[in-house]
């Protein structure tokens, strides 16, 4: 029964990430006006706005002009949906349940929008960081000083790497969206996870480059944004990092 509402819930934080991210790059408000549709402009009667039923109720398209809705609303929901439940089953009702879906929420909101705009917008990744380590002090999974110096490495290592680039290549590489975002994953993570997010998100960039550019030609000089790979590698750092740890201290014997 709770996993059932454990998915509902998250559902419905989906249509809310939805919503953030289409407003949250045009600096409009995330609460008023309700949802319009983005093709007639008709608002979307409380009873078309259920998460994922209404979508496939209406066949993905508008009650009114008919015109699609965008895939990338249910999907979002039921991403955050699937987030929600296995992070129920591994928590269950719990501070610490809030505290990884929170993580998480925010995680696909900057996902998408750095894919849409290639910026990582602040007024997630800032207060993200003030929240992760406020609830270190609370959370039993991660001690308070994990995650102080998970924001100094995550945020500090970042920016070397960032600066060093910048000077080697007289370009920027890295966006400071993405050090204030490792900063953030620190935070709720702790330093431990900032090192395997880093060489996670490394290893799965690099391979998605460079099957681009077999795709795409050799010239392919499209600017891949960090921060999708980042939210990938912390997500996997905060299901199996124990595992990988444990697994890696096998392997050296
Ligand atoms: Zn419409």
């Amino acid at each position: 029964m709770l996993m059932v509402v454990s998915i509902i819930f998250g559902a419905m934080v989906g249509s809310f990430l939805n919503v953030c991210i289409i407003r949250l790059p045009r600096e409009e408000s995330i609460i008023t006006p309700g949802s319009h549709c983005p093709h007639c402009d008709q608002p979307i009667k409380f009873y078309d706005n259920a998460p994922l039923i209404s979508y496939l109720l209406l066949g993905g398209k508008c009650r009114y002009c008919k015109r699609a809705i965008s895939v990338q609303y249910p999907l979002i929901e039921g991403i955050t949906a699937i987030s929600s439940l296995l992070l129920f089953l591994r928590y269950g009702p719990s501070w610490s349940y809030l505290f990884y879906f929170s993580f998480v929420a925010a995680l696909i909101v900057i996902t998408v929008i750095d894919l849409y705009h290639q910026i990582i917008p602040d007024v997630i990744s800032i207060p993200g960081i003030g929240v992760g380590l406020l609830g270190a002090l609370i959370i039993p999974h991660i001690p308070f000083f994990n995650s102080l110096i998970g924001i100094l490495l995550g945020g500090g290592s970042l920016f070397v790497i960032a600066t060093l680039y910048q000077w080697l290549f007289k370009r920027e590489g890295m966006g400071g969206g993405d050090v204030k975002l490792l900063a953030m994953i620190g935070a709720f993570l702790g330093w431990e996870a900032v090192i395997l997010t880093i060489l996670l998100s490394s290893l799965i960039g690099s391979i998605t480059g460079i099957t681009l550019m077999v795709i795409k030609g050799k010239d392919f000089k499209y600017a891949i944004p960090f921060g999708p790979f980042l939210s990938l590698g912390a997500v996997i750092a905060l299901f199996y990092k124990n595992e990988i740890i444990f697994w890696y201290w096998q392997f050296r014997g």
